[in-house]
């Protein structure tokens, strides 16, 4: 086994975005503006309504999918394709925005806590302009691992013991995982070499091994991107932890942004931007 040394740690930026809503944006900011094939992680966590309740309305995605996670609360979505659903906790919303959708994302809830990520995941070229679709899974339908001081939950992927989520999705063959480890417990797991992989720690702090081999600390809401190897090996430090483990395979193509469109090419975002004020999405 070749362990997956830690490469870098990433501290999010406080952003403002919708109609006012407060999040943390840590891959699509300065420090990490993409981590092929992620374009964008923003996490949210806030019992201010103040922080969350303009919610996001309408607005449009082409070139990529969105994937939405959410730890605490409920959020209502609602796209021009006659999508519509409510997620709660511990549920997940993949969209497969492909050549266009408009949709609204706002809270169902007027207080109490509010917390989740929104993963962007790219498209190759060959499938940024698929039709667009939309997968809800609630809690129930995520399946949930148990091993020794161990509990997780597979959103999408499979892991070494077979367990596998309910999305998946070959383009770029993304593993997601909320992991949940009992205090000094370790969680070690096989990677595929040529994938991509980070970690984001939700609670508690995490020792990755680095290129000392001695390890490093990594803490509550940070990102530690991962080097090369085929597996990872990541402890719990002197309290429980919860992160997530995102891996996918990069895509190696030219990314070329214009707000809520991704694309590989400056023309072809100017012909979204065209495209979405004729009202052709
Ligand atoms: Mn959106």
């Amino acid at each position: 086994m070749n362990k997956r040394k830690l490469q870098q740690v990433v501290t999010g930026v406080a952003t403002t975005d919708g109609a006012g809503v407060e999040l943390v944006r840590v891959i699509g900011q300065p420090a990490l503006m993409d981590l092929d094939p992620f374009l964008l992680l923003d996490a949210f966590r806030s019992d201010n309504p103040d922080d969350y309740i303009a919610g996001f309305p309408p607005h449009p995605h082409r070139g990529f999918e969105t994937v939405t996670y959410l730890l605490n609360g409920r959020m209502r979505h609602k796209d021009n394709a006659g999508n519509e659903g409510v997620i709660e906790a511990g549920g997940v919303q993949w969209m497969t925005a492909g050549k266009g959708i408009v949709h609204s994302e706002m809270p169902e809830q007027q207080d109490g806590l509010l917390e989740g990520f929104q993963l962007w995941i790219n498209l190759p070229g060959s499938h940024k302009m698929v039709e667009p679709s939309y997968q809800e899974h609630d809690q129930s339908q995520i399946p949930v691992e148990e091993r020794p001081a161990t509990r997780i939950r597979v959103i999408s992927g499979e892991t070494s013991k077979g367990t596998t989520g309910p999305v998946s999705q070959p383009l770029t063959d993304p593993l997601y995982l909320d992991v949940s480890l009992e205090l000094a417990g370790s969680f070690i797991e096989s990677l595929p070499t040529d994938h991509t992989a980070f970690v984001y720690v939700i609670n508690g702090s995490l020792n990755i091994p680095d290129e000392n081999d001695d390890g490093q600390v990594v803490t509550r809401d940070q990102l530690a991107v991962l080097g090369a190897g085929d597996s990872v090996e990541l402890t719990a430090g002197d309290e429980a932890a919860r992160f997530l483990l995102i891996a996918g395979k990069p895509l190696n193509e030219n990314i070329a942004r214009g707000g809520p469109f991704v694309m590989n090419t400056e023309a072809e975002i100017q012909q979204a931007f065209s495209d979405y004020k004729s009202g052709n999405f």
